[in-house]
Parts: C-alpha cells; structure tokens; sequence
C-alpha cells in the first residue's frame, strides 16, 4: 500500500517534510514515493499528509490509483468550467 506521485507534480518539495516515514525523494522530472518506505500515513496520521500540503490537483493518486485530490477539490472550479476556460484562453 503506498501512494504514487504522477507527472502533474510541479516540485514545489512541500511535501517531503511531512512525510512520518521519509518515503519522498526528488525525482527526474518530478518527486517520487518509494513504495517500500510509504504506510500511506497509517498509524500516524488519519490522511495522508502528501495530499493534505500538495497544492496541485491530481498529483498524487492512491493505492487505487485515483487522485487523492481530484479535480476542482483545491480550487473548487468544477472541471467543466476549468476546461471550457483553458480551451477558450488557447483559442485566443
Ligand atoms: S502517504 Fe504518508 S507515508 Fe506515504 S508518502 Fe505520503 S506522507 Fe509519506
Ligand atoms: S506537494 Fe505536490 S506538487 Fe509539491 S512536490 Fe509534493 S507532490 Fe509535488
């Protein structure tokens, strides 16, 4: 059991102090979980504290591999009018 963190991550380093377990790492391109170190804060804290500090929406995915804050969870635009607003911005 172990959380993921996916491409949409903008190493912004919130996260790695946070984590009870030390399981974050600078990546390549983006940071990265190590999955045998991450208890998905279980025994510490009742969420996972990544999630709760990330500022970006779908950068970090659950054991199930969905988003643990999806989109329109932090901003609370509903992804309809997020993405009529990005199309409408690129057609100019
Ligand atoms: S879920 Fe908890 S243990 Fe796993 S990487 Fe995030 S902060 Fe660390
Ligand atoms: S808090 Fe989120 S955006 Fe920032 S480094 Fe961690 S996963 Fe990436």
């Amino acid at each position: 059991m172990a959380v993921e963190i996916v491409d949409a991550c903008v190493n912004c380093f919130a996260c790695i102090d946070v984590c009870p377990s030390s399981a974050i790492d600078e990546g390549k391109s983006h940071m990265l979980v190590n999955a045998k170190k991450c208890t998905e804060c279980e025994g510490d804290f009742a969420d996972p504290q990544c999630a709760s500090i990330c500022p970006i929406e779908t950068a970090i995915l659950d054991s199930s591999g969905l988003a643990i804050n999806p989109p329109g969870s932090l901003t609370g635009i509903p992804p309809e009018k997020m993405n009529a607003a990005i199309m409408e911005i690129k057609a100019r």
